[in-house]
C-alpha cells in the first residue's frame, strides 16, 4: 500500500504541474465522459460544481469594489496627462462599448445557446418586469452604498467605487492611506481569486458531468458555436472596425498597421496576457509603426490596464449564450445594463490570463443570469482567451496610433515603410 500511495503521490504531483487552463479542460472532458456514461445518475456530482459556483459568488462584490477603486486611483497620471489622457480614456471606453455591442449582435445572430433547453424546467425563466428607462438610470446611484454591497447590486457597487476612487484622487495626500488599504485588499482579492480558480477543474468536472448526464453529447455543439461566435466577432472587430477607425480618424492604410503589429498579436495569442505582451507592443509601436515613445509609453500601459475590447466582446457573446441556454429572455434594459457593466468592468480587469472569466461572473450577476453558465464557459475559456487577448492588444495599439497621429507624433513615412519585414523580433 506504501507503493500505491507513492504512485498516487506521483500522479498528484504531475497533475499539479499541468497548467491550470489545461486542468480545467481535462476536467471538462472527463466530466462529459462521466456524465454520458452515468446518465441521470451524474446529478450526484452537481454539488461539487455548486460549491465552486458559490466560491466564485463569494469573490464578486469585494473583488469588484477593491479592484475598481484601485483601477480608478491608478489613473492619477491620466489627469496629469491632460489632453492625451482625456483622449485615450474616451477612446478606450467608446471602443469597448462598441466591442461589447458587436459581441451582443454576433451572439444574437449565431444563437450559440439556442436549442439547449438547459434547466428550463427549473423555472429560471421568471418573466421580469421591465423597469422604465428613467427608473433604471435613477437606480444606478445607490441611496445606501452598504446596502448595495450587502445585496450585491453590482451596478450600484461599480458607481460607488468609481465615485469613491475619484474622490480619493482629488483629496491628494489625504487619500493615500485609504488607497493603500484598498490596494492591499485588492491584492488579497486577486490572490483569493487565484485560490478559487484552482478549484475550477473540479467544479467544471461536476457541472459538466451533470449537464452531459442530462443532455448527452449534444451539449458540445453549443460550446463549439460559442468558440466560432467569439472568433467571428474578434475578426470583425479587428479587421473591420479597427480598419475603419484607422482610415477615418487617422487617414492611415490599415494594412501597414496589421503588418506592423503582427509580432505583438502573436505574443498575445500565445500568452493570453496583454500585460505580458506590453514589451512586444511597445516595440511594435515605436519600431514598426513609427509612434513617438512619448505617446506610446503612456497610452499603451494605460490601455493594458483599462482597455479590453476583446474581453468585452467575449462577455457579450457568452452572456447571450448563457441567457439562451437557460431559456431566459433578456429585455433591452438588460442589454444596456450588460453594455454598461462590461464597459465599466473592463477598467477593473487585469491583463492576465483568465481575468475575463472572473469578470464574466460580474456581468452575468448584474442581469441576474445563472452563474452555472460560467462553469460551462470555463472549460473552453483558454481558447477564447487567446482570441480576446489579441483584440485587447490590437485595440491598445490602434488607440496609440490614432492618438499619435492626432498629436503629430506619428512618423507617417516610417508607418508606411513596413519596417517589420526587415526586422527580426
Ligand atoms: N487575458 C486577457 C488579457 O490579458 C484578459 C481576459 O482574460 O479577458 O488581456
Amino acid at each position: 500500500s506504501k507503493q500505491r500511495s507513492s504512485a498516487l503521490g506521483r500522479i498528484w504531483s504531475s497533475w499539479m504541474s499541468v497548467p491550470l487552463w489545461l486542468q480545467i479542460f481535462v476536467g471538462m472532458v472527463l466530466g462529459i465522459l462521466v456524465g454520458v456514461t452515468l446518465g441521470e445518475q451524474a446529478s450526484y456530482l452537481k454539488p461539487i460544481g455548486t460549491l465552486f459556483v458559490n466560491t466564485i459568488k463569494m469573490l464578486i462584490v469585494p473583488l469588484v469594489f477593491c479592484s475598481l477603486i484601485v483601477g480608478v486611483t491608478s489613473m492619477e497620471d491620466t489627469a496629469k496627462m491632460g489632453r492625451i489622457g482625456f483622449k485615450s480614456f474616451s477612446f478606450y471606453l467608446c471602443t469597448t462599448a462598441i466591442a461589447i455591442s458587436l459581441g451582443l449582435v454576433v451572439g444574437y445572430v449565431i444563437q450559440p445557446g439556442a436549442g439547449v433547453p438547459l434547466l428550463q424546467h427549473e423555472a429560471v425563466n421568471t418573466a421580469k418586469e421591465v423597469p422604465s428607462v428613467m427608473q433604471t438610470l435613477i437606480d444606478i446611484v445607490p441611496t445606501n452604498p452598504v446596502a448595495a454591497l450587502a445585496s450585491g447590486q453590482i451596478l450600484q457597487v461599480i458607481v460607488f467605487a468609481v465615485a469613491l476612487g475619484i474622490a480619493l484622487v482629488l483629496i491628494g495626500d489625504h487619500g493615500k492611506p485609504a488607497i493603500k488599504v484598498f490596494e492591499s485588499l485588492a491584492e488579497a482579492m486577486y490572490k483569493l481569486t487565484d485560490m478559487v480558480m484552482k478549484l475550477a477543474p473540479y467544479g467544471v468536472f461536476g457541472l459538466m458531468a451533470w449537464v452531459a448526464g442530462e443532455y448527452g453529447i449534444d451539449m458540445l455543439w453549443p460550446l463549439i458555436k460559442v468558440i466560432i461566435a467569439v472568433y467571428i466577432g474578434c475578426i470583425i472587430h479587428v479587421l473591420g472596425f479597427y480598419s475603419i477607425v484607422l482610415r477615418l480618424f487617422a487617414k492611415l492604410n490599415p494594412l501597414h498597421f496589421f503588418k506592423g503589429i503582427s509580432n505583438a498579436m502573436a505574443v498575445a495569442f500565445t500568452t493570453s496576457s496583454s500585460a505580458g505582451t506590453l514589451p512586444a507592443s511597445m516595440k511594435c509601436a515605436s519600431e514598426y509603426l513609427g509612434v513617438n515613445k512619448k505617446i506610446s509609453s503612456f497610452v499603451l500601459p494605460l490601455g493594458t490596464t483599462i482597455n479590453m475590447d476583446g474581453t468585452a466582446l467575449y462577455q457579450g457573446v457568452t452572456a447571450l449564450f448563457v441567457a439562451q441556454a437557460f431559456g431566459i429572455d433578456l429585455t433591452w434594459v438588460d442589454y444596456l445594463t450588460i453594455i454598461l457593466t462590461a464597459t465599466l468592468a473592463s477598467i477593473g480587469t487585469a491583463g492576465v490570463p483568465g481575468a475575463g472569466l472572473v469578470m464574466l461572473t460580474l456581468v452575468l450577476s448584474t442581469v441576474g443570469l445563472p452563474l452555472e453558465g460560467v462553469a460551462l464557459i470555463a472549460g473552453i475559456d483558454r481558447i477564447l482567451d487567446m482570441a480576446r487577448t489579441v483584440v485587447n492588444v490590437s485595440g491598445d495599439l490602434v488607440a496609440t496610433t490614432v492618438i499619435a497621429k492626432s498629436e503629430n507624433e506619428l512618423d507617417v513615412e516610417h508607418y508606411n515603410a513596413d519596417m517589420v519585414q526587415s526586422a527580426v523580433i
